[in-house]
């Protein structure tokens, strides 16, 4: 492709998503496909000689968006928002064009200044603590740095903590192998943590303890410092705090004002994950829920979540950069160069070497909508979940699960969780809206966020009728179903004829087979019936045809 053809095939790729992005609505909100489909659809071999671009872009349309989940659409209302915006989509091609890789300040200078400036610009909007930005006077330790990921930005954080208590533990038992100093460690964090906590541990080789939250799923200074104190009891040592700002399942708030005394106390590292929630606290009505930040030792958010910028775009600021980057140096002489003791080697600050020019989208983004137009996005996001809430409280066959104070809603049908489950998979499986659960106190509950770049109210009325039709529908089947339950005696189940019938059914009918049909094995019966064997080889059998390996 020459410079000629680039000018005109992007022109007529920004028509393209200009285009996806105005009819997206018409779509399928999640693909109807199965594993595998794609297989089917693209050749075994890549081609021996360049296709035309027509061609290419042909099988986009009719190959690749028929297995696209589309976390765009306005009917999106899984996980959290994936920033999106004009600017961004921008940023990131400009700097494509350049195409430059900036581990070091002599790499690629613009880009690790701009870094730093564009970090120091959020941190003073979300209003981090003047000990996290580099610039706030001329001896800042602290500053922040881009990561791909908010599980990278823990386990950076993790690793750095690590390192920072096997040195302090040098000093004392300076005989004593790392193996042995490392088998002392312990880290805690809240149940309600995310999964990225865990794995971070893992990698890690550090003990993680998993402390239980209060009824509000905020982790409590009391239950951490009884956790820290029975640890050291048995001789280990508290090296790392993950406290959440914001947790994944129902977006609750750990308590850091506690937390960060007696994390300061026990001489542990205390970083604040909030990847989603963090964004908000550009807004000042917001900053009280991240009260006990002078505490943390490192704080992260994700403007690939809730700014509106693309993905990867994970921020990070440390107090102490020294703290970090210890735990990461390696000097080869062919990453060396002369400017190093007067500037930023974001290479030392995370596990790659190569990194790419992310702050441009950034920059982009914060210059082009304005601290008050990413406020303006925020609440407006925020007003559309309480509205949402409202109808859900209207109804008394539901109840609401969380309190919502972001745009996050969970709830669900008074009743059992299988009737949850069914009426979120029938939703699902409609393509109408988008949800994914959670589980709160132990209890099955559906999550809605708000998550559509220019999400309106129409589209949070639209929502609830789908919800609200389909629960309607569920619970009148249920009804229904409850009178119609087939009872099966042992000899029934065993029925020849009732077994050649379930080796014929669909997969689904089978799953509604098995919801209606009450278990033959009974006090006096000890084996299942041959049709529920029947049903256990199809199972096995289909699950061996999804997955050849
Ligand atoms: N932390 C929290 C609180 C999250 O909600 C998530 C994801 O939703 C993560 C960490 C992991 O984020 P990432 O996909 O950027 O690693």
């Amino acid at each position: 492709m020459d410079s000629e053809e680039f000018r005109q095939r992007g022109r007529e790729m920004v028509d393209y998503i200009i285009e996806y992005m105005e009819t997206l609505g018409e779509r399928r909100v999640t693909p109807s496909i199965e594993p595998g489909y794609l297989r089917e659809l693209i050749p075994k071999n890549a081609p021996n000689k360049g296709e035309k671009w027509k061609e290419i872009m042909s099988d986009v349309e009719t190959k690749i968006m028929p297995g696209v989940a589309h976390w765009q659409h306005p009917r999106f209302h899984a996980y959290f928002p994936s920033g999106n915006s004009f600017p961004s989509i921008l940023g990131d091609m400009l700097s494509d064009g350049i195409g430059a890789i900036g581990f070091s300040w002599a790499a690629s200078p613009a880009c690790t200044e701009l870094e730093t400036i564009v970090l120091d610009w959020l941190g003073q909007m979300i209003g981090l603590p003047q000990e996290f930005l580099s610039f706030s006077d001329g001896n800042s330790k602290g500053g922040g740095v881009m990561q791909s990921s908010a599980s990278e930005c823990v386990l950076v954080s993790l690793l750095a903590a690590r390192a920072q208590k096997i040195k302090e533990l040098k000093v004392v038992h300076p005989f004593t192998e790392d193996g042995v100093l490392l088998s002392k460690l312990v880290a805690y964090c809240s149940r309600e943590a995310h999964s990225c906590v865990e794995k971070a541990a893992m990698i890690a080789f550090t003990k993680l303890r998993i402390l239980e939250a209060d009824e509000d799923l905020s982790l409590r200074g009391a239950t951490l410092a009884k956790a820290i104190e029975e640890d050291r009891a048995l001789g280990l040592v508290p090296f790392f705090v993950s406290a959440t700002l914001g947790t994944t399942s129902c977006v609750s708030f750990d308590n850091l004002a506690e937390i960060g005394p007696v994390a300061k106390e026990a001489g542990a590292w205390l970083h604040v994950d909030a990847a989603y929630a963090g964004n908000a606290f550009i807004c000042p009505e917001f900053k009280y829920l991240m009260e006990g930040i002078e505490y943390a030792t490192s704080f992260n958010t994700n403007p690939n979540k809730w700014l509106l910028t693309n993905f990867d775009c994970s921020t990070m600021w440390v107090k102490d950069r020294f703290k970090l980057t210890q735990a990461m140096v390696v000097d080869p002489l062919y990453l060396q160069h002369s400017h190093s003791d007067k500037a930023i080697d974001y290479r030392h600050w995370g596990i790659p070497l190569s990194r790419r020019f992310r702050a441009l989208k950034l920059w982009f983004v914060i210059r082009n909508y304005g601290v008050e137009g990413l406020q303006n996005y925020i609440r407006q996001h925020c007003r559309l979940a309480k509205r949402f809430e409202l109808l859900v409280k209207a109804d008394e066959r539901f109840e609401v699960c969380n309190n919502v104070r972001m745009g996050l809603v969970c709830f669900r049908v008074k009743g059992e969780d299988q009737l949850n489950r069914k009426l979120l998979s029938k939703i699902n499986a409609s393509g109408k809206l988008h949800m994914v659960p959670a589980c709160i106190h132990g209890r099955f509950v559906i999550r809605f966020c708000v998550c559509a770049q220019d999400a309106k109210d129409s589209d949070i009325e639209y929502a609830w009728k789908v919800i609200s039709d389909f629960a309607t529908e569920l619970l009148d089947d249920e009804s229904v179903d409850e009178k119609s339950q087939i009872k099966l005696t042992n000899e029934e189940a065993n029925d020849e004829e009732f077994v050649q019938h379930v080796g014929n059914l669909e997969i689904s009918e089978l799953i509604d087979l098995m919801e209606k049909v009450q278990f033959p094995m009974q006090k006096n019966h000890s084996k299942p019936g041959s049709w529920f064997k029947q049903l256990g080889t199809r199972v096995r059998r289909m699950v061996k045809n999804s997955n050849p390996h």
